[in-house]
């Protein structure tokens, strides 16, 4: 049983991966993804995407040694996975429907952010490491926990939702799961933007991004980096906030290493360096060396940790 699959289903297109125990990544590929609609048709539409490249590549079902599949909502230790709000499904244990619908077992099933994790830890940034904590700065916050190797899910797959720690008991305004001051209604991308836009009202401190008609995250770290005094303060706020929580998350795993990810991690190594200071600055002296690495696989992180999970278990 030489191959397996990777399978991350995002809210637009599923990302397919053939994968073998000797070559990693033999190939690639996306299919749209159904919406609003049972799980049970997406498992469809994902069992003749496999059907047909076992064909074309000549691979019975025999050698497959596993499926693994990301989830966009959070998955118990037990593999029962909360209703997603982003693709219309209630609570489903997914992996047991996909065994039958694809005829192919063992199928595991993890929370995309936490599975992204680790195909960092196994493939990525934390190749050599053996444990990580992985933030996701995207349109969220995601994040991951591995521990002795394994992805840590929880009782209630709520473990890695740090996107959802408060930080700011004080906030006035809702996060998207309802509650308010989540970390990320300020570290990830839209949060920057929220932040950069309540800066610029603010005060009448002169700043390059009043130049630009909508201020994106991306404008944020690129002005910071060339020096903009406001930019650099409105970058420095929301780093404190994710060194807190980065900070906060470590009282409790202490991981060998952080790994940043997601779009706004594009802003590359003046974003780490920055997170890195404000962490260093909010959690015990002997513990400030910790190593901090951006993420290495991007996109193709999820199929990358669902391969890892049938592979490494
Ligand atoms: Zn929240």
């Amino acid at each position: 049983m030489d191959y397996c699959f990777g399978v991350d289903i995002g809210g637009t297109s599923i990302k397919m991966g053939l994968f073998s125990r000797s070559d990693g990544l033999l190939k690639n590929w996306e299919v749209p993804t159904r919406k609003g609609s049972e799980p049970t048709l997406l498992l469809r539409d994902i069992s003749e995407a496999i059907e047909l490249c076992l064909k074309e590549n000549g691979i019975r079902k025999e050698e497959i040694a596993g499926v693994g599949l990301t989830a966009p909502g959070p998955v118990s230790e037990d593999g029962l996975l909360r209703g997603t709000v982003n693709i219309g499904w209630g609570d489903v244990y997914l992996g047991k429907e996909a065994e039958v619908i694809f005829g192919i077992a063992p199928v595991f099933v993890g929370n995309d952010a936490r599975v992204a994790a680790f195909g960092e830890f196994t493939f990525g940034a934390g190749k050599e490491v053996n444990s990580l904590l992985m933030f996701t700065l995207g349109t969220g916050v995601g994040g991951g926990v591995i521990l002795n190797g394994q992805i840590l899910a929880g009782k209630t797959g709520t473990a890695g939702e740090i996107g959802h720690m408060t930080i700011n008991p004080f906030e006035t305004i809702s996060c998207n799961c309802g509650k308010k001051g989540c970390l990320e209604q300020y570290a990830s991308a839209t949060g920057m933007v929220r932040i950069a836009e309540r800066f610029l009202e603010e005060t009448d401190k002169a700043s390059s991004l009043r130049k630009l008609e909508k201020v994106t995250a991306k404008d944020l770290w690129d002005e910071a980096k060339k020096g903009d005094e406001l930019a650099l303060e409105i970058t420095e706020y929301v780093s404190r906030l994710l060194g807190m929580a980065i900070a906060n998350a470590c009282y409790i795993v202490d991981p060998e290493m952080i790994v940043i990810g997601g779009g706004v991690s594009q802003a590359g190594q003046f974003l780490l360096d920055m997170i890195q200071r404000k962490y260093a600055e909010n959690v015990f002296p002997h513990c400030r060396d910790k190593k901090f690495a951006l993420a290495k696989l991007r996109n193709d992180a999820g199929i990358y940790g669902a391969a890892a999970m049938v592979f490494e278990k």
